[in-house]
């Protein structure tokens, strides 16, 4: 898989593009991510990106010139242009799994008050949104986009740490964690997970899994694919009755 941002602000990549999951899928060969200064595509002796928006109000606009030129120059067969947008649809983890089986992403960064209107309309072929606020530029979005969707490259994440068992991944919120000590500050790690029985393990996983989802994401529960205890002990639930602790 290719990654190309375009951005204003390469300087801002380079940190969270070499540490970790991400720097080691660059590393292993399982993703190429190129930072483009949209900057080199600009035309002329000051290079210039943004201009002042038709019929006044404050702020700058990127001008269409230097994107389009820099997306005409990376686009190939394969490639998904992306402008990250406040207005976009919205990120989720089923937008990442879509994502991860492009072969070629091309994220647009805006900055100021965004971008000239011709590049929404004639140049992105999608709009992503990270949430409903509203960021400074579109390289934060890009980060979180590339994150999301890099770690559910196959071989990206350990066989332990498989991302179908993160929240959304099998469409409920995952469990509680704990690790040592046993004992911290008079709150004893669950009975079940020191019993060493991994049935009884995964039995309690998964009904803790499914409490926080009926507590704090009901909306989840209508789309999980729930065998029929499981639904029994969600009626449990819904009826005062709470896992094992
Ligand atoms: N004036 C725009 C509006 O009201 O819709 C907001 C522009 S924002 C200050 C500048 C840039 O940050 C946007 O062009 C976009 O690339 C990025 N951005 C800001 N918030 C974002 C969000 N929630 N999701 C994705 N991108 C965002």
């Amino acid at each position: 898989m290719k990654i190309d941002i375009v951005t204003l602000f390469p300087g801002i990549f380079a940190g969270p593009l070499q540490e970790s999951i991400l720097g080691r899928a660059r590393a292993k060969g399982l993703v190429e991510i190129g930072v483009i200064n949209l900057r080199d595509s600009a035309e002329g002796r000051h290079r210039v990106t943004d201009d002042y928006p038709f019929g006044g109000g404050g702020g700058m606009v990127l001008k269409p010139e230097p994107l389009f030129a820099c997306v005409e120059a990376l686009r190939r067969p394969g490639s998904r242009v992306i402008l990250l947008d406040p207005q976009g649809r919205r990120f989720s983890q089923d937008v990442a799994r879509e994502l991860a089986t492009v072969e070629h992403l091309i994220l647009l960064c805006g900055r100021y008050e965004g971008v000239d209107e011709r590049v929404r309309e004639h140049l992105a072929d999608d709009e992503i949104s990270i949430g409903d606020y509203v960021l400074t530029g579109g390289e934060l979005p890009a980060l979180v986009v590339t994150d999301a969707v890099v770690r559910l490259l196959p071989g990206a994440l350990g066989d332990e740490e498989a991302p179908g068992k993160d929240s959304f991944g099998a469409g409920l919120l995952e469990g509680p964690h704990y690790t040592r000590p046993e004992e911290f500050r008079g709150r004893r790690v669950p009975e079940a997970l020191l019993s060493g029985d991994h049935a009884r393990i995964a039995r309690w996983r998964r009904a803790q899994a499914l409490w926080r989802t009926w507590r704090r994401r009901p909306d989840l529960l209508e789309t999980a694919d729930l065998s029929p205890e499981e639904q029994k002990l969600i009626e449990e639930f819904k009826h005062g009755k709470k896992p094992e602790a």
